[in-house]
């Protein structure tokens, strides 16, 4: 028998509280007129935000920061996720959505396209009571349910995932959905499709909130010392970390191999994979996880980091990216990667894959490196080890340029000033 959730969606529950002051010494003096101009105008109007998933996620991460901005803005606004018990079926369909969308050649069958669209309206119209003038849709999982739902509002769809090269007969299928929206923003210009209408097409560049628990600060020795205690990472070894979901486009497997041609140089290097399993509409993480589990075997020197289960997410997710010598990020395709954003502004060089979004952050040899191949990567690692002294110019780079183009302010003004030109 079918799993019928009593609700498809769930209303996210922010204790978090911003308080104004505190971002808009981000911002020149310019921007902040800017800033508060806009939000005047939208006061009163209540923007509402849909995603898959509360918690897990570089989406999620956005949204528990612009929410609590957006109201301390004095713009009333909600968030809302699927309900986890849609069940495996709809989330492992969706994800097969996302992979082809990313470019995997993926084969949906006529009778998962029928439950995606059923789920689709079904959630629609429980989106159909939420009171909203804006309604943003992010990410494929509810694209439908948003096409469906409040014919008569103002909809933005936001596509944060990388599109550069889609597999065309999935994306055709979701176009006509896709075209529906009012708006439509990618986080990268290399991701717009050539068939969608320039008019409503939006480019936001993402960000990390600098307020953010996230982003703290942490000395290495106090950092190495909790990832010793919590997870039973030696302190005295040379650490490389790369904090991801367990995922084909963060390319761990690539890790791992470039990691073994580090160790011929450091015998005594250690290598930790963080990746949570947190976010519920990725079914396959537990496959990438067993694969790598597979690789690493028993070896005394690889860490993985998956089950949740006894450990604060939060916390050991920032001490991880406080405590590596070296941080990797080797994804192949990527929306933006938020954790290359986060680690940059901890001051780490880290080297990255060659996925668009990464490409976007680092520039090589400036603020870190990108690498195409293991080989490649393990250089690095090995020029970045032995050189703490570059290690050291590079991260301060890095945290530059995340000062200058990837904060929190400046993507809530971005947000403010959609929202009104939807609104016109
Ligand atoms: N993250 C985390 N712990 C983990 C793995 C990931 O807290 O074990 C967080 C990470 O810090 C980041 C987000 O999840 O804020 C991932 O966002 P990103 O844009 O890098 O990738 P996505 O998962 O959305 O593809």
């Amino acid at each position: 028998m079918r799993n019928v959730p009593r609700t498809y969606l769930e209303k996210v529950i922010l204790s978090q509280q911003v308080r104004r002051a505190d971002f808009l010494r981000f911002m020149s003096a310019r921007q902040k007129k800017e800033l508060l101009k806009r939000a005047f105008y939208l006061r009163g109007k209540r923007v509402v935000h849909i995603n898959a998933v509360a918690d897990g996620g570089g989406v999620a991460e956005i949204l528990a920061s612009l929410i609590p901005y957006l109201r301390s803005l004095g713009v009333e606004s909600d968030w809302y996720f699927i309900n986890p018990d849609v069940g495996k079926k709809f989330f492992e369909i969706t994800n097969k959505i996302h992979n082809a969308l990313q470019g995997a050649p993926v084969k949906i069958s006529g009778r998962e396209w029928a439950e995606y669209e059923r789920v689709g309206r079904l959630i629609a119209s429980e989106l159909d009571k939420i009171d909203c003038d804006v309604l943003v849709i992010n990410d494929p999982q509810l694209l439908l349910a948003g096409h469906y739902a409040h014919l008569n509002k103002h909809k933005i769809y936001f596509s944060h995932i990388d599109t550069s090269s889609v597999f065309k007969p999935v994306w055709e299928k979701i176009l006509p959905a896709v075209v529906s929206y009012h708006r439509i923003v990618f986080s990268n210009r290399d991701f717009v499709n050539g068939n969608l209408p320039g008019r409503k097409v939006k480019i936001f560049t993402p960000a990390i909130d600098p307020l953010a628990a996230k982003q703290k600060i942490v000395p290495q020795k106090e950092a190495r010392l909790y990832l010793e205690k919590q997870g039973g990472v030696p302190q005295n070894c040379p650490l490389i970390i790369q904090v991801s979901r367990f995922d084909i486009w963060k390319n761990p497997m690539g890790v791992v191999q470039s990691f073994r041609i580090v160790q011929n140089t450091y015998p005594s290097a250690q290598l930790a994979l963080v990746g949570f399993n947190i976010a519920k509409d990725n079914p396959a993480a537990h496959v990438i996880y067993k694969d790598i589990a597979a690789v690493a075997g028993k070896s005394r020197d690889i860490f993985l980091f998956f089950d949740p289960k006894g450990k604060d997410v939060l916390e050991f997710t920032v001490m991880a990216q406080n405590a590596a010598d070296v941080i990797v990020q080797n994804s192949t395709k990527e929306g933006f990667g938020l954790v290359a954003t986060e680690a940059m502004w901890k001051r780490q060089a880290v080297i990255g894959g060659p996925a668009s979004g990464i490409r976007k952050q680092i520039r090589n040899g400036k603020n870190g490196f990108i690498v195409k191949s293991p080989e490649e990567m393990a250089q690095k690692i090995i020029f970045l080890l032995s050189r703490p002294a570059k290690r050291k110019r590079l991260g301060n780079s890095a945290r530059k340029t995340v000062l200058e183009n990837f904060l929190f302010p400046r993507l809530v003004l971005d947000h403010l000033k959609l929202y009104r030109s939807c609104l016109k």
